[in-house]
């Protein structure tokens, strides 16, 4: 059924013992359609309600219910799938699952299996600086959510919360074109992006929003595809590194040692860092699928998709190309600052009126860094758009030095208040008083004349003398009046 025809570049090849091997890669990702009631039913979507309190007599499967399409989300998969590049197939059908599980209680869920409301379309993604692969969509299509079996509240029973029963999600399916993990988790930031601009879905793994199924292979580099597992539910960029990394690992040690891969689906351990077996696949036959009788097909109108069309906002790749025209910043920084709608709208908040790509390299080092390690998202950082500018413009007017703003930084990310409160608080303020600096340069000099004597013969010392003058100032003397003085006094 798939074809993968790029062969990974050879820095992505695993070496085994017997050799090199590449790693192919395609991602089911299920983004919960961003709407306030169910795909078939008018109940609530909130997030966090009490258990059962927001299903109806549809989403409980009870006999003679009657299902009835959600045109709000009908129109969200077309608008994704427009942000997708893809085709809006005009003509769609609801098919029945047929699985049985406790938490799946009219016995099959309501998806799309032959004629899914968007076909073929691509993305592309820039994994690293300067490379650029593009990501083939084999289709998107709508379908309902299960319930949540709960097996921890009890030793001996297991309960059943039905408030995700028929909510919509959009299983949106790649082709097997991904061949790295970075690249893997590269292509769900980018779906996160583009979803999140268009407003579709709002994206959050955490909540279990937006959640990728990842199918895993290896072959020899450009070699037959080899039987792929599929690691369900993988809920972070990080995971997603990590479960294809050891997934690898492990289909090639077993082949290495003569043995073959069954297909099965597999779950990931984070905590492990490992996957591990769940159930042998199932194949297309096993679902039994079947029209729905209870849902007439999707017929749309042309109008309907051009007007959705007509009013797509600015999606991450547009925004990148104004952020390299406007902004005049390298295209990877672009990339990076507009994969997400809340990174780009924060970039041009401190970008604005200042040295673009000083508030690139700050927000992409600095702030990224610090989020990173407080394993906290943009969305919920203790330094604000505003307060970063108003950080950036002590460096502009040199009431501080860049590296006296990495402090600040620091405090300010630990609630220490604003730029100006801080250096106010901690008397940081660069001295530019050139008095004072000759004073500070005379005493490091005065202190160590063998060393000035040696200067002339070994300019390399005017480190030494620069790091002394600093340590006396406490950082704060400017370092441009520092290198000059110094220059002049030890005769360089
Ligand atoms: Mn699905």
């Amino acid at each position: 059924m798939f074809t993968a025809e790029r062969v990974a570049d050879e820095k992505d090849w695993i070496k085994g013992e017997s050799g090199d091997w590449e790693i192919i890669i395609g991602m089911e990702v299920h983004a919960q359609v961003a709407s306030n009631s169910k795909l078939f039913s008018g109940a609530g979507t909130g997030f966090g309600a009490e258990p059962n309190s927001q299903v109806s007599l549809v989403d409980a499967g009870l006999p003679g219910m009657l299902p009835v399409i959600n045109e709000f989300c009908v129109e969200q998969a077309v608008r994704t799938g427009l942000g997708l590049n893809a085709q809006i197939n005009l003509y769609s059908r609801f098919d029945r699952k047929n699985y049985f599980y406790v938490d799946l209680p009219q016995g099959y869920q309501i998806s799309q299996f032959e004629h899914p409301i968007v076909g073929e379309g691509e993305i592309s993604i820039e994994p690293e600086e300067g490379i650029e692969v593009t990501v083939g969509i084999e289709r998107l299509h709508l379908e309902q959510d299960a319930g949540k079996s709960i097996h921890d509240l009890s030793p001996d029973e297991t309960y059943v919360d039905l408030n995700r029963s028929g909510v919509a999600l959009m299983e949106i399916v790649s082709k097997p074109d991904m061949r790295s993990p970075e690249e893997a988790s590269a292509y769900v930031e980018k779906l996160r992006g583009i979803v999140r601009a268009l407003g579709t879905c709002d994206g959050d793994m955490e909540k279990g929003n937006l959640r990728a199924d990842v199918n895993v292979s290896v072959r020899r580099p450009g070699g037959e595809l080899g039987t792929r597992c599929e690691i369900k539910n993988v809920n972070s960029m990080r995971f997603i590194r990590q479960a294809i990394n050891y997934e690898a690992r492990r289909q090639i040690e077993i082949i290495e040692n003569g043995g073959s891969i069954d297909q099965e689906t597999r779950l990931f351990d984070s905590v492990k860092g490992e996957t591990r077996s769940m159930r042998s696949k199932e194949d297309a036959h096993d679902y039994r699928y079947f029209p729905d009788p209870d849902l007439l097909p999707l017929n749309l109108e042309q109008s309907f998709v051009d007007g959705i069309k007509a009013n797509l906002p600015e999606l991450p790749d547009a925004r990148k190309a104004r952020f390299i025209a406007d902004y005049g910043i390298p295209a990877y920084d672009a990339g990076v600052l507009t994969v997400d709608k809340t990174v780009a709208d924060f970039y041009e908040t401190v970008a604005k009126g200042r040295d673009a790509k000083i508030a690139a390299n700050w927000m992409m080092g600095d702030l990224f860094g610090a989020l990173n390690n407080a394993g906290r998202e943009l969305s919920d950082s203790p330094v604000s758009a505003d307060q970063l500018g108003g950080l950036l413009d002590r460096i502009a007017d040199k009431t501080i030095s860049g590296k006296i703003a990495k402090t600040v930084f620091e405090k300010m990310f630990e609630g220490g208040g604003t730029a100006d409160e801080i250096i106010e608080k901690e008397g940081l303020k660069q001295v530019t008083d050139m008095g004072a600096i000759e004073k500070m340069v005379d005493d490091a000099i005065a202190a160590n004349a063998a060393q000035a004597e040696k200067a002339k013969e070994n300019p390399k010392l005017l480190g030494f003398f620069v790091g002394q003058v600093m340590k006396a100032s406490q950082g704060k003397a400017n370092p441009q009046a520092v290198n000059e003085l110094l220059r002049k006094k030890l005769g360089l």
